[in-house]
Protein backbone atom coordinates (compact mmCIF):
# COMPACT_ATOMS: atom_id res chain seq x y z
CA UNK A 1 0.00 0.00 0.00
CA UNK A 2 1.47 3.16 -0.93
CA UNK A 3 0.44 6.64 0.90
CA UNK A 4 2.02 9.61 2.05
CA UNK A 5 0.35 8.99 5.29
CA UNK A 6 1.70 5.95 6.12
CA UNK A 7 5.34 7.41 7.48
CA UNK A 8 2.66 8.89 10.07
CA UNK A 9 1.53 5.76 11.30
CA UNK A 10 2.85 4.75 14.77
CA UNK A 11 1.97 0.78 14.78
CA UNK A 12 3.31 0.30 18.26
CA UNK A 13 1.09 3.82 19.46
CA UNK A 14 -2.26 2.14 18.18
CA UNK A 15 -1.53 -1.45 20.12
CA UNK A 16 -0.11 0.64 23.10
CA UNK A 17 -3.79 2.67 22.60
CA UNK A 18 -6.23 -0.66 22.03
CA UNK A 19 -4.11 -2.83 25.00
CA UNK A 20 -4.89 0.47 27.30
CA UNK A 21 -8.47 0.76 26.56
CA UNK A 22 -9.12 -3.10 26.33
CA UNK A 23 -7.42 -3.75 29.92
CA UNK A 24 -10.37 -1.40 31.17
CA UNK A 25 -13.89 -2.78 31.86
CA UNK A 26 -16.68 -0.59 30.10
CA UNK A 27 -19.44 -3.47 30.04
CA UNK A 28 -22.84 -1.65 29.42
CA UNK A 29 -24.19 -2.28 31.84
CA UNK A 30 -23.25 -0.14 33.92
CA UNK A 31 -20.22 0.77 31.63
CA UNK A 32 -18.27 3.03 33.66
CA UNK A 33 -16.90 4.59 30.36
CA UNK A 34 -14.92 7.45 32.70
CA UNK A 35 -12.40 4.70 33.05
CA UNK A 36 -11.31 5.40 29.15
CA UNK A 37 -10.91 9.24 29.95
CA UNK A 38 -7.05 9.24 30.68
CA UNK A 39 -6.37 6.92 27.60
CA UNK A 40 -8.59 8.88 25.21
CA UNK A 41 -7.65 12.44 26.61
CA UNK A 42 -3.78 12.03 26.48
CA UNK A 43 -4.13 10.45 22.94
CA UNK A 44 -6.14 13.70 21.82
CA UNK A 45 -4.18 15.98 23.46
CA UNK A 46 -0.87 14.40 21.71
CA UNK A 47 -2.58 16.18 18.37
CA UNK A 48 -3.40 19.50 20.16
CA UNK A 49 -7.14 18.92 20.45
CA UNK A 50 -9.10 20.65 22.57
CA UNK A 51 -10.85 18.11 24.37
CA UNK A 52 -14.24 18.49 26.23
CA UNK A 53 -15.87 16.16 28.57
CA UNK A 54 -19.84 15.47 28.77
CA UNK A 55 -21.68 13.55 30.59
CA UNK A 56 -25.27 12.87 31.42
CA UNK A 57 -25.19 10.40 34.28
CA UNK A 58 -21.71 10.28 36.41
CA UNK A 59 -18.92 7.83 35.33
CA UNK A 60 -20.93 7.64 31.86
CA UNK A 61 -18.42 9.96 30.27
CA UNK A 62 -17.75 11.18 26.20
CA UNK A 63 -14.90 12.65 25.61
CA UNK A 64 -14.60 14.92 22.58
CA UNK A 65 -11.25 16.08 20.65
CA UNK A 66 -11.73 18.56 18.42
CA UNK A 67 -8.79 19.72 15.41
CA UNK A 68 -9.55 22.83 13.63
CA UNK A 69 -12.32 25.85 13.82
CA UNK A 70 -13.07 25.72 9.91
CA UNK A 71 -16.88 25.88 8.64
CA UNK A 72 -16.34 22.17 7.08
CA UNK A 73 -16.67 19.42 9.99
CA UNK A 74 -16.66 15.87 10.02
CA UNK A 75 -17.20 13.64 13.16
CA UNK A 76 -15.32 10.49 13.75
CA UNK A 77 -17.84 8.30 16.43
CA UNK A 78 -16.33 5.36 18.40
CA UNK A 79 -17.58 4.01 21.21
CA UNK A 80 -15.85 3.03 24.59
CA UNK A 81 -18.63 0.80 25.85
CA UNK A 82 -18.30 -2.98 25.57
CA UNK A 83 -20.97 -5.70 25.35
CA UNK A 84 -20.45 -8.38 28.71
CA UNK A 85 -17.81 -11.19 27.61
CA UNK A 86 -20.48 -13.89 28.26
CA UNK A 87 -19.48 -17.33 29.19
CA UNK A 88 -15.52 -16.94 30.34
CA UNK A 89 -14.89 -21.12 29.83
CA UNK A 90 -15.64 -19.85 26.01
CA UNK A 91 -12.47 -17.40 26.23
CA UNK A 92 -8.79 -18.71 25.13
CA UNK A 93 -7.62 -15.45 27.04
CA UNK A 94 -9.17 -13.29 30.11
CA UNK A 95 -11.55 -10.88 27.99
CA UNK A 96 -9.98 -8.07 29.72
CA UNK A 97 -6.45 -8.95 29.73
CA UNK A 98 -5.35 -7.92 25.95
CA UNK A 99 -3.05 -10.76 24.53
CA UNK A 100 -1.38 -9.95 21.40
CA UNK A 101 -0.93 -13.23 18.98
CA UNK A 102 -0.07 -13.59 15.57
CA UNK A 103 -0.50 -10.03 14.64
CA UNK A 104 -4.00 -10.24 16.38
CA UNK A 105 -4.73 -8.66 19.66
CA UNK A 106 -6.85 -10.32 21.61
CA UNK A 107 -9.79 -9.40 23.99
CA UNK A 108 -12.85 -7.66 24.89
CA UNK A 109 -13.37 -4.55 22.82
CA UNK A 110 -10.21 -4.73 20.69
CA UNK A 111 -12.67 -4.60 17.74
CA UNK A 112 -15.73 -3.28 18.86
CA UNK A 113 -14.91 -0.40 19.80
CA UNK A 114 -11.61 0.67 21.16
CA UNK A 115 -9.55 -0.73 18.38
CA UNK A 116 -12.09 1.48 16.19
CA UNK A 117 -11.18 4.53 18.22
CA UNK A 118 -7.42 3.79 17.52
CA UNK A 119 -7.56 3.26 14.53
CA UNK A 120 -9.81 6.99 13.97
CA UNK A 121 -7.11 8.40 16.22
CA UNK A 122 -4.07 7.27 14.01
CA UNK A 123 -6.26 8.43 10.93
CA UNK A 124 -6.45 12.49 12.40
CA UNK A 125 -2.85 12.04 13.65
CA UNK A 126 -1.55 11.47 10.01
CA UNK A 127 -4.17 13.92 8.88
CA UNK A 128 -3.34 16.67 10.64
CA UNK A 129 1.06 16.02 10.11
CA UNK A 130 0.53 16.14 6.45
CA UNK A 131 -2.52 19.58 6.61
CA UNK A 132 -1.53 21.71 9.74
CA UNK A 133 -2.89 24.73 7.91
CA UNK A 134 -6.32 22.53 6.44
CA UNK A 135 -9.53 24.68 6.83
CA UNK A 136 -12.08 22.80 8.79
CA UNK A 137 -13.20 20.91 11.77
CA UNK A 138 -12.45 17.59 12.54
CA UNK A 139 -14.22 15.62 15.68
CA UNK A 140 -12.64 12.57 17.69
CA UNK A 141 -15.63 11.09 19.32
CA UNK A 142 -15.18 8.47 22.37
CA UNK A 143 -18.87 7.98 23.16
CA UNK A 144 -20.55 6.42 25.84
CA UNK A 145 -23.08 3.95 25.83
CA UNK A 146 -23.76 2.50 22.19
CA UNK A 147 -24.50 -0.64 23.03
CA UNK A 148 -27.64 0.24 24.95
CA UNK A 149 -28.50 2.29 22.62
CA UNK A 150 -26.66 5.66 22.94
CA UNK A 151 -29.08 7.56 25.25
CA UNK A 152 -26.25 8.76 27.53
CA UNK A 153 -23.80 8.92 24.29
CA UNK A 154 -24.35 9.71 20.69
CA UNK A 155 -28.05 11.29 21.23
CA UNK A 156 -27.44 13.28 24.26
CA UNK A 157 -24.40 15.20 22.55
CA UNK A 158 -26.14 15.54 19.71
CA UNK A 159 -29.44 16.40 20.85
CA UNK A 160 -28.61 17.80 24.48
CA UNK A 161 -24.73 19.20 24.30
CA UNK A 162 -25.56 20.94 20.39
CA UNK A 163 -22.61 18.42 19.19
CA UNK A 164 -23.00 19.14 15.44
CA UNK A 165 -20.78 18.45 12.10
CA UNK A 166 -21.64 17.89 8.16
CA UNK A 167 -20.46 14.40 7.96
CA UNK A 168 -19.45 11.36 10.54
CA UNK A 169 -17.23 8.32 9.81
CA UNK A 170 -18.48 5.37 12.07
CA UNK A 171 -15.89 2.35 12.54
CA UNK A 172 -18.56 0.68 14.02
CA UNK A 173 -20.17 -1.96 11.35
CA UNK A 174 -19.14 -3.59 7.97
CA UNK A 175 -15.52 -5.44 7.43
CA UNK A 176 -12.72 -3.88 5.78
CA UNK A 177 -14.07 -4.52 1.87
CA UNK A 178 -17.52 -3.48 3.19
CA UNK A 179 -19.24 0.02 3.76
CA UNK A 180 -22.97 0.04 5.25
CA UNK A 181 -24.85 2.93 3.67
CA UNK A 182 -28.70 1.79 5.22
CA UNK A 183 -29.97 0.08 7.87
CA UNK A 184 -33.68 -1.60 8.24
CA UNK A 185 -35.67 -0.24 11.09
CA UNK A 186 -36.16 -2.66 14.11
CA UNK A 187 -39.51 -3.29 15.71
CA UNK A 188 -39.37 -5.28 18.84
CA UNK A 189 -43.27 -6.52 19.46
CA UNK A 190 -44.44 -7.76 22.97
CA UNK A 191 -47.17 -10.67 22.90
CA UNK A 192 -48.82 -11.09 25.72
CA UNK A 193 -51.57 -14.07 26.88
CA UNK A 194 -54.14 -13.61 29.21
CA UNK A 195 -55.36 -16.46 31.25
CA UNK A 196 -57.12 -17.19 34.13
CA UNK A 197 -55.37 -18.61 37.59
CA UNK A 198 -56.12 -22.20 39.23
CA UNK A 199 -54.96 -24.67 41.05
CA UNK A 200 -53.12 -26.99 38.87
CA UNK A 201 -55.33 -29.99 40.07
CA UNK A 202 -59.06 -28.20 39.03
CA UNK A 203 -57.65 -26.67 35.22
CA UNK A 204 -61.07 -26.66 34.46
CA UNK A 205 -61.41 -23.84 37.18
CA UNK A 206 -58.82 -21.64 35.31
CA UNK A 207 -57.68 -20.57 31.85
CA UNK A 208 -54.21 -21.81 30.60
CA UNK A 209 -52.19 -18.92 29.33
CA UNK A 210 -49.51 -20.55 27.78
CA UNK A 211 -50.99 -23.05 25.07
CA UNK A 212 -52.95 -20.20 23.08
CA UNK A 213 -49.13 -18.38 22.74
CA UNK A 214 -47.60 -21.82 21.60
CA UNK A 215 -50.19 -22.18 19.32
CA UNK A 216 -49.76 -18.46 17.99
CA UNK A 217 -45.90 -18.90 17.91
CA UNK A 218 -46.51 -21.76 15.79
CA UNK A 219 -48.60 -19.61 13.58
CA UNK A 220 -46.31 -17.13 13.44
CA UNK A 221 -43.33 -19.22 12.31
CA UNK A 222 -45.28 -18.76 8.77
CA UNK A 223 -46.11 -15.13 9.00
CA UNK A 224 -45.08 -13.84 5.55
CA UNK A 225 -44.20 -10.04 5.09
CA UNK A 226 -43.89 -10.08 1.18
CA UNK A 227 -41.30 -8.71 -0.87
CA UNK A 228 -42.94 -5.17 -1.50
CA UNK A 229 -40.05 -3.69 -0.55
CA UNK A 230 -37.46 -1.19 -1.32
CA UNK A 231 -35.05 -3.39 -3.58
CA UNK A 232 -31.81 -1.68 -1.81
CA UNK A 233 -33.09 -3.72 1.27
CA UNK A 234 -31.99 -7.88 1.20
CA UNK A 235 -35.34 -8.23 2.78
CA UNK A 236 -37.13 -8.21 6.68
CA UNK A 237 -36.23 -10.66 9.16
CA UNK A 238 -38.26 -12.16 12.54
CA UNK A 239 -36.93 -13.42 15.23
CA UNK A 240 -38.71 -15.07 18.46
CA UNK A 241 -36.54 -14.03 21.29
CA UNK A 242 -38.25 -14.23 24.42
CA UNK A 243 -40.77 -16.55 25.81
CA UNK A 244 -41.83 -16.49 29.65
CA UNK A 245 -45.23 -18.06 31.13
CA UNK A 246 -46.61 -19.72 34.35
CA UNK A 247 -45.40 -19.43 38.17
CA UNK A 248 -45.24 -22.86 38.93
CA UNK A 249 -46.06 -26.26 38.03
CA UNK A 250 -49.18 -26.97 40.27
CA UNK A 251 -50.69 -23.74 39.00
CA UNK A 252 -52.55 -22.53 35.81
CA UNK A 253 -50.83 -19.77 34.07
CA UNK A 254 -52.29 -16.46 33.91
CA UNK A 255 -50.43 -14.91 31.63
CA UNK A 256 -47.53 -16.56 29.19
CA UNK A 257 -45.35 -13.82 26.99
CA UNK A 258 -43.29 -13.61 23.95
CA UNK A 259 -41.04 -11.12 22.57
CA UNK A 260 -40.23 -11.01 18.98
CA UNK A 261 -37.58 -9.23 16.81
CA UNK A 262 -38.50 -7.85 13.33
CA UNK A 263 -36.44 -5.97 11.14
CA UNK A 264 -37.76 -3.75 8.19
CA UNK A 265 -36.55 -2.50 5.13
CA UNK A 266 -38.14 0.67 3.78
CA UNK A 267 -41.69 -0.16 2.32
CA UNK A 268 -42.74 -2.72 5.27
CA UNK A 269 -44.44 -0.77 8.12
CA UNK A 270 -45.38 -1.76 11.38
CA UNK A 271 -49.14 -1.76 11.01
CA UNK A 272 -48.17 -4.52 8.25
CA UNK A 273 -47.14 -6.17 10.62
CA UNK A 274 -49.60 -6.03 13.09
CA UNK A 275 -52.11 -6.78 10.68
CA UNK A 276 -50.50 -10.10 9.92
CA UNK A 277 -50.08 -11.06 13.68
CA UNK A 278 -53.86 -9.88 14.36
CA UNK A 279 -54.22 -12.85 10.80
CA UNK A 280 -52.70 -14.99 12.96
CA UNK A 281 -54.30 -14.52 16.43
CA UNK A 282 -57.74 -15.17 14.32
CA UNK A 283 -56.56 -18.13 13.31
CA UNK A 284 -55.64 -19.29 16.41
CA UNK A 285 -59.21 -18.16 18.24
CA UNK A 286 -60.92 -20.39 15.56
CA UNK A 287 -59.46 -23.38 17.78
CA UNK A 288 -59.60 -21.69 20.68
CA UNK A 289 -62.38 -19.02 21.30
CA UNK A 290 -61.72 -17.79 24.66
CA UNK A 291 -57.94 -16.97 24.29
CA UNK A 292 -57.27 -13.60 24.49
CA UNK A 293 -53.76 -11.57 23.54
CA UNK A 294 -52.56 -8.31 23.72
CA UNK A 295 -49.66 -7.42 21.67
CA UNK A 296 -47.63 -4.01 21.25
CA UNK A 297 -44.51 -2.62 20.36
CA UNK A 298 -41.53 -2.02 22.51
CA UNK A 299 -39.13 -0.42 20.86
CA UNK A 300 -38.67 0.98 17.01
CA UNK A 301 -36.49 2.76 15.05
CA UNK A 302 -37.13 3.89 10.99
CA UNK A 303 -35.38 1.83 7.85
CA UNK A 304 -32.55 4.53 6.51
CA UNK A 305 -30.76 5.08 3.29
CA UNK A 306 -28.01 7.58 2.93
CA UNK A 307 -27.12 9.40 -0.60
CA UNK A 308 -24.75 6.89 -1.85
CA UNK A 309 -23.51 10.27 -4.03
CA UNK A 310 -23.26 11.94 -0.67
CA UNK A 311 -19.84 13.76 -0.33
CA UNK A 312 -18.60 11.52 2.43
CA UNK A 313 -19.57 8.50 0.76
CA UNK A 314 -18.15 9.82 -2.44
CA UNK A 315 -14.68 10.98 -0.61
CA UNK A 316 -14.62 7.44 1.17
CA UNK A 317 -14.64 5.88 -1.98
CA UNK A 318 -11.96 7.45 -3.95
CA UNK A 319 -9.64 6.88 -0.86
CA UNK A 320 -10.13 3.61 -1.07
CA UNK A 321 -9.97 3.48 -4.95
CA UNK A 322 -6.13 5.28 -4.58
CA UNK A 323 -5.37 2.93 -1.93
CA UNK A 324 -6.53 -0.49 -4.37
CA UNK A 325 -8.55 -1.42 -1.61
CA UNK A 326 -11.84 -3.37 -2.66
CA UNK A 327 -15.15 -1.58 -1.17
CA UNK A 328 -18.94 -2.76 -1.58
CA UNK A 329 -21.54 -1.20 -0.15
CA UNK A 330 -24.47 -2.59 1.23
CA UNK A 331 -27.37 -2.53 3.85
CA UNK A 332 -27.74 -4.17 7.17
CA UNK A 333 -30.13 -5.34 9.85
CA UNK A 334 -28.22 -3.91 12.43
CA UNK A 335 -28.51 -0.46 14.10
CA UNK A 336 -25.29 1.97 14.21
CA UNK A 337 -25.40 5.62 15.89
CA UNK A 338 -25.51 6.27 12.03
CA UNK A 339 -29.22 5.87 12.16
CA UNK A 340 -29.27 8.72 15.18
CA UNK A 341 -27.21 11.12 12.70
CA UNK A 342 -28.88 10.11 9.30
CA UNK A 343 -32.15 11.76 11.43
CA UNK A 344 -30.46 14.30 12.80
CA UNK A 345 -29.72 15.44 9.32
CA UNK A 346 -25.88 13.67 9.02
CA UNK A 347 -24.44 11.21 6.70
CA UNK A 348 -22.15 8.84 7.61
CA UNK A 349 -20.38 5.88 6.43
CA UNK A 350 -19.83 2.87 8.51
CA UNK A 351 -17.14 0.88 8.02
CA UNK A 352 -14.98 -1.61 10.13
CA UNK A 353 -10.66 -1.63 10.21
CA UNK A 354 -12.09 -5.86 10.95
CA UNK A 355 -14.76 -7.33 10.55
CA UNK A 356 -18.39 -7.05 11.83
CA UNK A 357 -18.56 -10.96 12.50
CA UNK A 358 -15.98 -11.05 15.80
CA UNK A 359 -17.96 -8.02 17.34
CA UNK A 360 -20.04 -9.31 20.30
CA UNK A 361 -18.45 -12.96 20.12
CA UNK A 362 -16.20 -14.93 22.53
CA UNK A 363 -12.02 -14.65 21.77
CA UNK A 364 -13.09 -11.32 19.35
CA UNK A 365 -9.60 -9.80 18.02
CA UNK A 366 -8.54 -7.21 15.61
CA UNK A 367 -5.89 -7.35 13.31
CA UNK A 368 -2.90 -4.89 13.82
CA UNK A 369 -1.76 -4.71 9.99
CA UNK A 370 -5.87 -3.93 9.99
CA UNK A 371 -5.63 -0.67 12.39
CA UNK A 372 -3.15 0.42 10.15
CA UNK A 373 -4.38 -0.23 6.87
CA UNK A 374 -7.72 1.48 8.50
CA UNK A 375 -5.91 4.30 9.40
CA UNK A 376 -4.25 5.35 6.13
CA UNK A 377 -8.04 4.71 4.09
CA UNK A 378 -9.60 7.06 6.87
CA UNK A 379 -6.48 9.58 6.54
CA UNK A 380 -7.12 9.41 3.08
CA UNK A 381 -10.73 10.09 3.58
CA UNK A 382 -10.05 13.14 5.36
CA UNK A 383 -7.99 14.48 2.44
CA UNK A 384 -10.72 13.50 -0.44
CA UNK A 385 -13.71 15.16 1.83
CA UNK A 386 -11.45 18.78 2.58
CA UNK A 387 -9.33 19.14 -0.54
CA UNK A 388 -11.90 17.17 -2.79
ZN1 LIG B 1 -19.78 -1.18 18.38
Amino acid sequence: MESKFLKHIDRDEIVAIVCDLVGLDTTNPPGNEHLCKETVTRAMESLIMEVSYYEKEPGRTNVVGRAGSGAKSIGFVSHMDVVPPGEISNWDTPPFEPTIIDGRIYGRGTLDDKGSFACAYSACKAFLAEHTDFDGTIYLIAAADEEMGSELGIIYLVEECGLKFDVAIIPDGGRMDLSIYGEKGILWVDLTSIGVQAHGSTPELGRNAIVPMAELLAEIKTLDLGVNFDSEFDGWTMNIGTIQGGSSTNTVPATARATIDFRLPRGITKQDVFTKIEEKIALVKLRSPDSEFQIKALHETEPHLSDKNSIIIRSFDRAAKRLNLPMNYETFGGNTVAKNLFFAGITSVVHYPGDDKLAHVPNEFVIIDELVTGSVLYAETLEAYFFG
